[in-house]
Protein backbone atom coordinates (compact mmCIF):
# COMPACT_ATOMS: atom_id res chain seq x y z
CA UNK A 1 0.00 0.00 0.00
CA UNK A 2 2.06 3.06 -1.05
CA UNK A 3 -0.01 5.78 0.48
CA UNK A 4 0.61 3.84 3.70
CA UNK A 5 4.46 4.12 2.97
CA UNK A 6 4.53 7.92 2.03
CA UNK A 7 2.64 8.38 5.58
CA UNK A 8 5.18 6.33 7.34
CA UNK A 9 8.38 8.08 5.74
CA UNK A 10 6.74 11.51 7.30
CA UNK A 11 6.37 10.44 10.45
CA UNK A 12 7.60 12.88 13.34
CA UNK A 13 9.67 9.93 14.28
CA UNK A 14 10.54 6.89 12.91
CA UNK A 15 12.38 3.61 14.41
CA UNK A 16 14.62 1.60 11.95
CA UNK A 17 16.92 -1.85 12.56
CA UNK A 18 19.60 -2.58 10.46
CA UNK A 19 21.67 -5.69 11.08
CA UNK A 20 24.70 -6.03 9.99
CA UNK A 21 26.23 -9.23 8.06
CA UNK A 22 28.38 -11.62 10.25
CA UNK A 23 31.83 -10.78 10.01
CA UNK A 24 34.67 -12.98 9.00
CA UNK A 25 36.17 -13.11 12.25
CA UNK A 26 32.93 -14.54 13.27
CA UNK A 27 32.41 -16.99 11.00
CA UNK A 28 35.84 -17.99 11.26
CA UNK A 29 35.15 -18.94 15.35
CA UNK A 30 32.13 -20.94 14.15
CA UNK A 31 29.93 -18.22 15.29
CA UNK A 32 26.03 -18.24 14.20
CA UNK A 33 23.47 -15.89 12.81
CA UNK A 34 20.58 -15.33 14.92
CA UNK A 35 18.57 -12.63 13.76
CA UNK A 36 15.75 -13.22 10.68
CA UNK A 37 14.67 -10.34 8.58
CA UNK A 38 11.16 -10.50 6.90
CA UNK A 39 9.62 -7.57 6.17
CA UNK A 40 9.05 -5.21 9.00
CA UNK A 41 9.74 -7.89 11.53
CA UNK A 42 12.92 -9.47 13.50
CA UNK A 43 13.32 -12.14 14.91
CA UNK A 44 16.22 -12.73 17.39
CA UNK A 45 17.10 -16.28 18.41
CA UNK A 46 18.69 -16.28 22.21
CA UNK A 47 20.69 -19.53 23.19
CA UNK A 48 19.87 -20.40 26.95
CA UNK A 49 20.49 -22.79 29.60
CA UNK A 50 17.71 -24.24 31.57
CA UNK A 51 18.73 -25.46 35.42
CA UNK A 52 19.27 -28.66 34.75
CA UNK A 53 21.99 -27.46 31.95
CA UNK A 54 20.06 -28.74 29.05
CA UNK A 55 20.28 -25.77 26.46
CA UNK A 56 17.31 -24.39 24.20
CA UNK A 57 16.67 -21.31 22.03
CA UNK A 58 13.92 -18.78 22.87
CA UNK A 59 12.71 -16.44 20.11
CA UNK A 60 12.17 -12.76 20.23
CA UNK A 61 10.02 -11.14 17.76
CA UNK A 62 9.39 -7.27 17.00
CA UNK A 63 8.13 -4.86 14.44
CA UNK A 64 9.72 -1.68 13.37
CA UNK A 65 9.20 1.04 11.23
CA UNK A 66 11.74 -0.78 8.84
CA UNK A 67 13.78 -3.14 9.33
CA UNK A 68 17.29 -3.77 7.10
CA UNK A 69 18.44 -7.05 6.01
CA UNK A 70 22.19 -7.84 5.95
CA UNK A 71 22.65 -7.43 2.02
CA UNK A 72 20.71 -3.56 2.48
CA UNK A 73 23.35 -1.25 1.59
CA UNK A 74 23.76 2.15 3.30
CA UNK A 75 22.09 3.35 -0.33
CA UNK A 76 19.10 1.16 0.45
CA UNK A 77 19.10 2.36 4.28
CA UNK A 78 19.75 6.28 3.15
CA UNK A 79 16.61 6.13 0.90
CA UNK A 80 14.05 4.77 3.49
CA UNK A 81 15.83 6.63 6.48
CA UNK A 82 17.78 9.87 6.03
CA UNK A 83 16.05 11.14 2.13
CA UNK A 84 12.80 12.16 3.76
CA UNK A 85 14.63 14.71 6.16
CA UNK A 86 16.96 16.32 3.85
CA UNK A 87 13.16 17.35 1.75
CA UNK A 88 12.02 18.33 5.38
CA UNK A 89 15.37 20.51 5.76
CA UNK A 90 14.62 22.49 3.00
CA UNK A 91 11.28 23.15 4.05
CA UNK A 92 12.54 25.04 7.07
CA UNK A 93 12.47 21.78 9.68
CA UNK A 94 14.84 20.39 12.60
CA UNK A 95 15.86 16.66 11.95
CA UNK A 96 18.16 13.83 13.54
CA UNK A 97 19.09 10.64 12.39
CA UNK A 98 20.73 8.54 14.71
CA UNK A 99 22.59 5.53 15.24
CA UNK A 100 22.34 3.82 18.70
CA UNK A 101 23.61 0.11 19.40
CA UNK A 102 26.23 -2.01 20.86
CA UNK A 103 29.92 -1.02 19.54
CA UNK A 104 30.90 -3.12 17.13
CA UNK A 105 27.15 -3.33 15.20
CA UNK A 106 27.80 -0.64 12.36
CA UNK A 107 26.86 2.77 14.23
CA UNK A 108 29.81 4.79 12.59
CA UNK A 109 29.19 2.54 9.23
CA UNK A 110 25.44 4.27 8.89
CA UNK A 111 25.90 7.32 9.82
CA UNK A 112 29.53 8.77 9.61
CA UNK A 113 31.51 6.48 7.50
CA UNK A 114 34.08 8.85 5.98
CA UNK A 115 32.84 7.79 2.43
CA UNK A 116 29.60 6.47 2.13
CA UNK A 117 27.97 7.05 5.60
CA UNK A 118 24.16 8.71 5.33
CA UNK A 119 26.19 12.26 6.15
CA UNK A 120 27.58 11.98 2.81
CA UNK A 121 24.97 10.44 0.54
CA UNK A 122 22.46 12.89 2.33
CA UNK A 123 25.05 15.84 1.23
CA UNK A 124 24.82 14.94 -2.00
CA UNK A 125 21.32 15.76 -2.43
CA UNK A 126 21.72 18.84 -0.41
CA UNK A 127 24.07 19.90 -2.73
CA UNK A 128 21.90 19.38 -5.97
CA UNK A 129 18.88 21.46 -3.82
CA UNK A 130 20.95 23.99 -3.05
CA UNK A 131 21.84 24.53 -6.98
CA UNK A 132 18.48 24.94 -8.28
CA UNK A 133 18.26 28.83 -8.87
CA UNK A 134 14.93 28.81 -6.21
CA UNK A 135 17.98 28.02 -3.24
CA UNK A 136 19.90 30.19 -4.73
CA UNK A 137 19.94 32.44 -1.53
CA UNK A 138 20.59 29.70 0.69
CA UNK A 139 23.76 28.30 2.02
CA UNK A 140 24.84 25.38 4.36
CA UNK A 141 26.97 25.18 7.26
CA UNK A 142 28.87 22.46 9.14
CA UNK A 143 29.41 21.97 12.75
CA UNK A 144 30.97 18.63 14.05
CA UNK A 145 31.16 17.93 18.29
CA UNK A 146 31.16 15.53 20.74
CA UNK A 147 29.85 14.93 24.31
CA UNK A 148 32.38 13.11 26.25
CA UNK A 149 31.64 12.44 30.25
CA UNK A 150 28.64 15.37 29.81
CA UNK A 151 31.22 18.00 28.33
CA UNK A 152 31.03 19.13 24.78
CA UNK A 153 34.08 19.59 22.47
CA UNK A 154 34.47 20.80 19.29
CA UNK A 155 35.81 18.55 16.67
CA UNK A 156 36.86 21.22 14.32
CA UNK A 157 38.13 23.40 16.67
CA UNK A 158 40.85 21.31 18.67
CA UNK A 159 38.44 19.82 20.77
CA UNK A 160 37.73 23.21 22.09
CA UNK A 161 35.30 22.95 25.43
CA UNK A 162 32.16 24.40 24.45
CA UNK A 163 28.82 25.20 26.78
CA UNK A 164 24.82 24.95 25.53
CA UNK A 165 22.61 27.68 26.22
CA UNK A 166 18.95 28.06 26.01
CA UNK A 167 18.78 30.78 23.20
CA UNK A 168 15.03 32.38 24.40
CA UNK A 169 13.43 31.29 21.83
CA UNK A 170 12.91 27.64 22.23
CA UNK A 171 16.01 26.30 21.08
CA UNK A 172 19.64 25.76 22.25
CA UNK A 173 23.18 26.68 21.06
CA UNK A 174 26.11 25.52 21.58
CA UNK A 175 27.95 28.84 22.00
CA UNK A 176 31.43 29.25 20.26
CA UNK A 177 30.47 26.14 18.12
CA UNK A 178 32.59 26.63 15.32
CA UNK A 179 31.02 26.16 11.63
CA UNK A 180 32.27 26.21 8.07
CA UNK A 181 30.81 27.09 5.34
CA UNK A 182 30.16 24.18 2.79
CA UNK A 183 29.98 24.57 -0.93
CA UNK A 184 30.16 21.00 -2.13
CA UNK A 185 30.68 17.06 -1.13
CA UNK A 186 34.16 16.75 -1.30
CA UNK A 187 34.55 20.31 1.00
CA UNK A 188 32.49 18.48 3.38
CA UNK A 189 34.24 15.02 3.26
CA UNK A 190 37.36 17.10 4.32
CA UNK A 191 36.41 18.95 7.25
CA UNK A 192 34.86 16.03 8.33
CA UNK A 193 38.10 13.81 8.04
CA UNK A 194 39.27 16.81 9.95
CA UNK A 195 37.05 16.72 12.51
CA UNK A 196 36.96 13.07 12.84
CA UNK A 197 40.89 12.94 13.26
CA UNK A 198 40.71 14.90 16.53
CA UNK A 199 37.70 12.53 17.46
CA UNK A 200 40.21 9.53 18.71
CA UNK A 201 43.67 11.43 18.73
CA UNK A 202 42.88 14.02 21.04
CA UNK A 203 45.48 14.19 23.73
CA UNK A 204 42.82 14.90 26.90
CA UNK A 205 41.30 11.38 26.23
CA UNK A 206 44.65 9.48 27.18
CA UNK A 207 41.74 6.18 27.70
CA UNK A 208 38.69 6.96 25.99
CA UNK A 209 37.92 5.72 22.64
CA UNK A 210 34.56 6.68 20.54
CA UNK A 211 32.48 4.02 21.41
CA UNK A 212 32.97 6.50 24.93
CA UNK A 213 31.14 9.35 23.36
CA UNK A 214 28.28 10.71 21.26
CA UNK A 215 29.23 12.41 18.17
CA UNK A 216 26.93 15.05 16.39
CA UNK A 217 27.59 16.21 12.98
CA UNK A 218 25.08 19.05 11.96
CA UNK A 219 24.47 20.72 8.39
CA UNK A 220 22.87 24.01 8.87
CA UNK A 221 21.09 25.69 6.31
CA UNK A 222 20.86 29.34 6.57
CA UNK A 223 20.05 32.32 4.47
CA UNK A 224 23.27 33.76 3.14
CA UNK A 225 22.30 37.37 3.16
CA UNK A 226 20.64 37.28 7.07
CA UNK A 227 22.64 34.28 8.53
CA UNK A 228 19.23 33.01 9.79
CA UNK A 229 18.84 29.28 10.12
CA UNK A 230 15.81 27.94 7.64
CA UNK A 231 17.17 24.35 8.70
CA UNK A 232 19.13 22.00 10.69
CA UNK A 233 20.03 18.26 10.09
CA UNK A 234 21.92 16.43 12.82
CA UNK A 235 23.73 13.00 12.11
CA UNK A 236 24.46 11.57 15.66
CA UNK A 237 26.94 8.44 16.22
CA UNK A 238 26.09 7.37 19.63
CA UNK A 239 28.41 6.05 22.22
CA UNK A 240 28.13 2.19 22.74
CA UNK A 241 24.99 1.03 24.42
CA UNK A 242 26.59 -1.30 25.91
CA UNK A 243 28.93 1.34 27.78
CA UNK A 244 25.91 2.33 29.90
CA UNK A 245 26.11 -1.02 32.11
CA UNK A 246 29.82 -0.47 32.59
CA UNK A 247 30.17 -1.13 36.45
CA UNK A 248 30.92 -3.16 39.27
CA UNK A 249 35.02 -4.24 38.39
CA UNK A 250 35.75 -2.20 36.13
CA UNK A 251 37.80 1.33 37.21
CA UNK A 252 36.30 4.52 38.55
CA UNK A 253 36.76 6.85 35.53
CA UNK A 254 34.98 3.74 33.23
CA UNK A 255 32.53 3.47 36.15
CA UNK A 256 31.62 7.46 35.85
CA UNK A 257 31.79 6.91 31.90
CA UNK A 258 29.15 4.82 31.97
CA UNK A 259 27.18 6.74 34.38
CA UNK A 260 27.06 9.33 31.92
CA UNK A 261 26.52 7.40 28.83
CA UNK A 262 23.36 5.61 31.10
CA UNK A 263 21.69 8.95 32.15
CA UNK A 264 22.28 10.31 28.11
CA UNK A 265 20.74 7.29 26.57
CA UNK A 266 17.83 7.01 29.13
CA UNK A 267 17.08 10.71 28.46
CA UNK A 268 17.07 10.00 24.83
CA UNK A 269 14.60 7.38 25.11
CA UNK A 270 12.05 9.55 27.51
CA UNK A 271 12.54 12.60 25.25
CA UNK A 272 11.75 10.98 21.94
CA UNK A 273 8.71 9.36 23.65
CA UNK A 274 7.36 12.44 24.75
CA UNK A 275 7.54 13.64 21.24
CA UNK A 276 5.80 10.61 20.03
CA UNK A 277 2.65 11.79 22.94
CA UNK A 278 2.92 15.55 22.18
CA UNK A 279 3.52 15.49 25.93
CA UNK A 280 3.60 19.21 27.20
CA UNK A 281 6.84 18.72 29.18
CA UNK A 282 10.17 17.16 27.38
CA UNK A 283 12.53 16.56 29.87
CA UNK A 284 15.81 17.29 27.32
CA UNK A 285 17.34 19.01 30.60
CA UNK A 286 17.82 15.78 32.07
CA UNK A 287 21.43 14.93 29.89
CA UNK A 288 23.83 17.41 27.64
CA UNK A 289 22.86 15.22 24.76
CA UNK A 290 19.27 15.79 24.84
CA UNK A 291 19.57 19.45 26.12
CA UNK A 292 21.73 20.15 22.60
CA UNK A 293 19.24 18.38 20.64
CA UNK A 294 16.31 19.86 22.15
CA UNK A 295 14.99 22.01 19.23
CA UNK A 296 14.92 18.11 17.53
CA UNK A 297 12.07 17.87 20.56
CA UNK A 298 10.13 20.44 20.50
CA UNK A 299 8.27 22.59 17.26
CA UNK A 300 9.05 21.87 14.01
CA UNK A 301 11.27 18.18 14.00
CA UNK A 302 11.46 14.74 13.02
CA UNK A 303 13.40 12.63 13.90
CA UNK A 304 14.76 8.96 12.52
CA UNK A 305 16.56 6.29 14.79
CA UNK A 306 18.46 3.51 13.49
CA UNK A 307 19.51 0.63 15.90
CA UNK A 308 22.13 -1.36 14.28
CA UNK A 309 22.59 -4.99 15.67
CA UNK A 310 25.10 -7.28 15.46
CA UNK A 311 23.38 -11.11 14.05
CA UNK A 312 26.27 -13.17 15.89
CA UNK A 313 25.24 -15.55 19.16
CA UNK A 314 27.54 -14.31 21.75
CA UNK A 315 25.95 -10.61 20.83
CA UNK A 316 22.40 -11.90 21.13
CA UNK A 317 22.41 -10.13 24.92
CA UNK A 318 23.45 -6.94 23.66
CA UNK A 319 21.45 -7.45 20.59
CA UNK A 320 18.33 -7.72 22.56
CA UNK A 321 19.10 -4.44 24.90
CA UNK A 322 19.35 -2.62 21.54
CA UNK A 323 15.87 -3.86 20.16
CA UNK A 324 14.30 -3.23 23.71
CA UNK A 325 15.32 -0.06 23.58
CA UNK A 326 14.14 0.88 19.86
CA UNK A 327 11.10 -0.90 21.06
CA UNK A 328 10.34 1.25 23.85
CA UNK A 329 11.12 4.58 21.94
CA UNK A 330 8.86 3.45 18.80
P1 LIG B 1 30.22 0.82 15.75
O1 LIG B 1 30.42 2.20 15.24
O2 LIG B 1 28.78 0.54 16.09
O3 LIG B 1 31.14 0.45 16.87
P2 LIG B 1 31.30 0.08 13.19
O4 LIG B 1 30.47 0.95 12.32
O5 LIG B 1 32.68 0.53 13.46
O6 LIG B 1 30.55 -0.21 14.56
O7 LIG B 1 31.28 -1.38 12.55
C1 LIG B 1 32.09 -2.44 13.05
C2 LIG B 1 32.71 -3.19 11.87
O8 LIG B 1 31.70 -3.83 11.09
C3 LIG B 1 33.46 -2.28 10.93
O9 LIG B 1 34.59 -2.96 10.46
C4 LIG B 1 32.47 -2.04 9.80
O10 LIG B 1 33.11 -1.77 8.57
C5 LIG B 1 31.71 -3.36 9.74
N1 LIG B 1 30.29 -3.15 9.35
C6 LIG B 1 29.35 -2.55 10.09
N2 LIG B 1 28.16 -2.54 9.46
C7 LIG B 1 28.35 -3.15 8.28
C8 LIG B 1 27.50 -3.47 7.16
N3 LIG B 1 26.19 -3.15 7.17
N4 LIG B 1 28.04 -4.10 6.11
C9 LIG B 1 29.35 -4.45 6.11
N5 LIG B 1 30.20 -4.19 7.13
C10 LIG B 1 29.72 -3.55 8.20
MG1 LIG C 1 31.79 3.62 15.99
Amino acid sequence: NSSYTINDMMAKIRVCVRKRPLSSKEIHRGEKDMATVSGRQLAVDEPKVRLDMTKFIERHKFVFDEVFDSDATNEDVYRRTAYPLVQYLFEGGKATCFAYGQTGSGKTYTMLDDSQGLYVLAARDIFVKLRSPENSHLSIFMGFYEIYQGQLHDLLNERKKLHAREDGKNGVVVAGLKEFEIVNVEGLMQVFAYGNNARSTGSTRANADSSRSHAIMQIVLKDRASKTVIGKLSFIDLAGSERGADRGETDVKTRMEGAEINKSLLALKECIRALDQDKKHTPFRQSKLTQVLKDSFVGNSRTCMVATISPNNSNSEHTLNTLRYADRVK
